[in-house]
């Protein structure tokens, strides 16, 4: 798979208001640790967006906004094709903490606006009060739209009683083959909600959170019947129902391409049965996966 034979993202996710999003995108946790890697870093998001993973996901917290600052000298000279994703950290997620914040990260992205800004997880702010800060900061035209992370379908139900809280578009939860909780309730939930769910971790972590993964004789013996690899099926296995967009990070060029081209991969009844019966959908409602 190289560069001639790529032919980019071709599966998308709806969110609510209509904006048609690529279902795999890029996740950045733990990159721009090392100088020394950055422009290989820079290149490899580059590459991504020119693939069609045009979504590119951050946090103030990666890297204490090292993530934010690299992307920004990634995407300086291509904002207008990138779907930008920021978190705020929960402590700073207050009237005053949340403006404060989304004007550094937007200064550390060389940008003037986020596409969407998540709350990164639920802290002792009051939900009503980011709620209404995220409703200002779009007011103000500094984000286009907002959402949450890491919420279990009690902490939705909630947000949804409250004023404004059925403008959350989108719940960034852990989600992969090897992690299957939120199938029971909250993903059904969300379905039902118009909240579309991006997958963190969709291939968890290169198979170490879950080494199963990895072993699993029905997964590998798929993986060669489809000629892709394990990491490909997963990306296949995560984005199957439209609903989902994934969010791997990857620096190593070569799974660039393969992450893109995983979205061309579909999955039939009869495989996701197979791979169905080696890990279970959920019976009862598990606690949410988080790492
Ligand atoms: P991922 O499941 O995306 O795994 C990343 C690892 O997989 C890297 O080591 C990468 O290597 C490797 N990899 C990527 N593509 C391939 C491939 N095709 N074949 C083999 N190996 C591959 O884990 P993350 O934890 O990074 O999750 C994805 C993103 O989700 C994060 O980067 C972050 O943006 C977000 N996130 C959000 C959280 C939240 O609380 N909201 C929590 C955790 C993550 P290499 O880089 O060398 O290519």
């Amino acid at each position: 798979m190289n560069e001639s034979t790529s032919k980019g993202v071709n599966k998308f996710v709806t969110l609510a208001d209509g904006t048609s999003l690529p279902a795999i995108g890029q996740g950045t946790w733990n990159i721009s640790e090392n100088p020394n890697n950055q422009t290989d870093e820079i290149k490899a998001l580059q590459l991504g967006v020119k693939l069609g993973m045009s979504l590119i996901d951050t946090a103030e917290m990666y890297g204490h906004g090292a993530s934010e600052l690299l992307i920004g000298k990634a995407i300086e000279a291509i904002r207008q094709d990138v779907f930008l994703v920021s978190k705020v950290y929960p402590q700073n997620a207050s009237k005053k903490g949340a403006s404060k914040a989304c004007e550094n990260s937007l200064k550390r992205l060389k940008t003037d606006y986020l596409d969407l800004y998540l709350l990164h997880w639920r802290g002792s702010v009051p939900l009503e009060e980011t709620v209404a800060v995220m409703e200002q900061l779009k007011k103000a035209g500094k984000i286009k739209r907002w959402g949450v992370s890491n919420f279990d379908i009690d902490d939705m139900q909630e947000l949804w009683h409250l004023t404004n809280g059925q403008h959350c578009c989108v719940n960034q939860v852990l989600y992969n083959l090897g992690s299957r909780g939120i199938e029971f309730s909250l993903l059904p939930w969300c379905k039902q909600h118009n909240v579309s769910i991006m997958a963190y971790c969709p291939i968890a972590q290169g198979g170490s959170l879950t080494k199963q993964l990895l072993s699993n004789k029905v997964v590998s013996d798929l993986a060669k019947t489809k000629q892709c690899t394990i990491m490909q099926l997963l990306l296949a296995w995560c984005i199957r129902n439209g609903q989902v967009i994934a969010i791997p990070k990857a620096v190593n060029k070569q799974h660039v391409y393969e992450n893109a081209q995983a979205a061309s991969i579909t999955l039939t009844e009869q495989e996701l049965t197979l791979l169905d019966r080696e890990f279970n959908p959920p019976e009862h409602k598990m606690p949410l996966d988080i790492v």
